[in-house]
């Protein structure tokens, strides 16, 4: 192994389970904190599902449940972007986020994609947390 180079098949995040898509995206003790950041805004009795193409279906179908259907099919994709983000910047640069970190990227990716689809003046990134 050469000085430097993570040659581990560990995940990025928790350094526990071995990195893969569904471990890094919604099964990771860490990911799942941006996840449940979204969810504990609803209340919903939400389980994780096994696989991402379930996820993205039972989280679709939870959508009728909110008030801005629109901005809450995109959170998986927030979620996932602000994860991949992460993971790169911890496996390419050797840098990291704290997890409040990570969640403040979150959340402001989300208000920004927000803002870019639906043309809505909202104050701050918080607000947008409130109209789920
Ligand atoms: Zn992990």
């Amino acid at each position: 192994m050469k000085r430097g180079i993570h040659l581990s098949p560990r995940c990025f995040f928790c350094e526990e389970k071995a990195e893969t898509v569904t471990h890094l995206f919604i099964h990771c003790r860490i990911t799942l904190q941006l996840w449940e950041m979204f969810l504990s805004k609803k209340d919903l009795n939400w389980v994780m599902p096994r696989k991402i193409d379930q996820t993205l279906k039972i989280w679709s179908s939870y959508a009728n449940l909110s008030d801005h259907k629109d901005r809450w099919k995109i959170i998986p994709a927030c979620i996932w972007w602000a994860a991949w983000t992460e993971r790169n910047l911890r496996c390419h640069q050797n840098k990291s986020n704290n997890i409040q970190k990570m969640k403040m990227k979150c959340v402001v990716l989300f208000h920004f994609w927000c803002k870019q689809e639906y043309r809505e003046d909202l104050e701050s990134s918080m607000d947008v947390l409130g109209l789920l």
